[in-house]
């Protein structure tokens, strides 16, 4: 059996959270809280960095903080994940759905000329695969209008826009440690704070609507209910766990590259023969091999291939049902057709991929997927 997904295991994990435990302070905002949140905000040059307890809750974050109330749009893609909209709509916000670029499964920008209003509160942006969305041209437009931009960077952690680390360019952006990711604590996520205006305040929303943190570093000398906030942070027992992932970033990345070069090359033949096509990666955007993909030719023809690789004992999966076209939101719907979203939603086939994984079960998943289609 090569299974879809192994969550990454790099040696320290059980020695760390073994420390966290026996530090006795197990709660959120401990020393591995504070050495994850260092790394990130120097590697990555992030002006402030949150763990939550996922990226859903980063996202939640991130509505509470643009204050979205019911009567506010904001843009989003709808070949994503549910979290992205879930965290807005718990707001009230009205959720408008942009379709995908042609070439790659990212919000196309061309298109927010024509779904911007004078309601629009906000652009959330999904970086695909950990490939980057068109970040000139979407915070050009946002910026000129006033509109916040937040990057669900997910699936997208040490990948570039050009020289920039994406989670940097957005106002606010989210990173997901669950265990489907690059680096995982099993459920964790992380928010970014790179607009200045948002820094205090968003550490009181993390802290219950308390200004807890400020008094743990002698700022006040009492804290109390000062905003709206919850339980975002991340216990340092997870923290701990997912501190022995960042310092094998480099190492993890690496594999993964390699992995992911593989199944790009062993395919180009395929490609070149019509029978598939391989992910087609804008030039401004390095990625992280988060995800390997391939386009087929049709939803029928996919479930075929799906159903081949299940019998040889390989799990292949598809990627997303439209948000647009699912079963809370169809009702609702009243944009236009999405034609990209729904071409890459019946058309794309996501690959096993995960740290570790052996050229040998690589070379099987591509034996088969020739197989198939010869
Ligand atoms: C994984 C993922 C999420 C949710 O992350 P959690 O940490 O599981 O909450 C949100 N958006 C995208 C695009 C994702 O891939």
């Amino acid at each position: 059996m090569i299974p879809f997904n192994k969550p990454c295991l790099t040696g320290n994990e059980l020695t760390y959270i073994a420390d966290a435990v026996h530090a006795g302070n197990p709660s959120g905002n401990g020393k591995y809280t504070r050495l994850c949140h260092q790394f990130f905000e120097e590697k990555y040059r992030f002006p402030k960095c949150l763990l939550t307890t996922s990226c859903t809750d980063a996202l939640e974050m991130a509505a509470l903080l643009l204050d979205i109330q019911p009567g506010d749009e904001v843009i989003l893609p709808a070949f994503t994940f549910v979290s992205t909209a879930n965290a807005f709509a718990l707001r009230g916000a009205d959720l408008v759905f942009a379709d995908c670029e042609g070439a790659f499964p990212n919000i196309d920008p061309a298109q927010l000329s024509e779904l911007v209003t004078g309601r629009t509160k906000a652009i959330v942006v999904v970086h695909y695969a950990g490939v980057a969305c068109d970040m000139d041209a979407i915070m050009a437009f946002a910026e000129e209008r006033g509109i916040w931009v937040i990057e669900d960077a997910a699936q997208a952690v040490d990948s570039y826009y050009l020289d920039r680390p994406l989670g940097s360019i957005g106002h606010l952006a989210t990173f997901s440690f669950h265990e489907s990711k690059n680096i995982t604590c099993g459920e964790g996520g992380m928010l970014v704070i790179n607009e200045e205006k948002f820094l205090k305040r968003a550490e009181i929303l993390w802290e219950k609507g308390t200004d807890r943190a400020a008094f743990f570093r002698g700022e006040v000398d009492k804290y109390g209910w000062v905003d709206l906030g919850s339980s975002f942070l991340l216990s340092d027992i997870l923290a701990a766990y997912l501190w022995a992932q960042v310092e094998q970033l480099p190492a993890i990345q690496k594999n993964r590259l390699s992995a992911w070069n593989y199944y790009h090359q062993q395919f180009l033949s395929l490609a070149e023969e019509g029978h598939i096509k391989q992910p087609d990666i804008p030039s401004y955007t390095t990625h992280n091999a988060h995800i390997f993909f391939i386009l087929c030719k049709s939803i029928e023809e996919r479930s075929a291939l799906i159903q081949h690789l299940s019998e040889k004992g390989i799990k292949a999966l598809f990627h997303y049902l439209p948000l647009h076209l699912s079963p809370y939101f169809h009702k609702k719907y009243q944009g236009p057709p999405l034609p990209h979203c729904v071409r890459f939603a019946d058309t794309l086939l996501r690959l096993p991929l995960f740290h570790g994984i052996t050229q040998e079960e690589q070379t099987l998943v591509i034996k088969h997927i020739k197989e198939f289609y010869t």
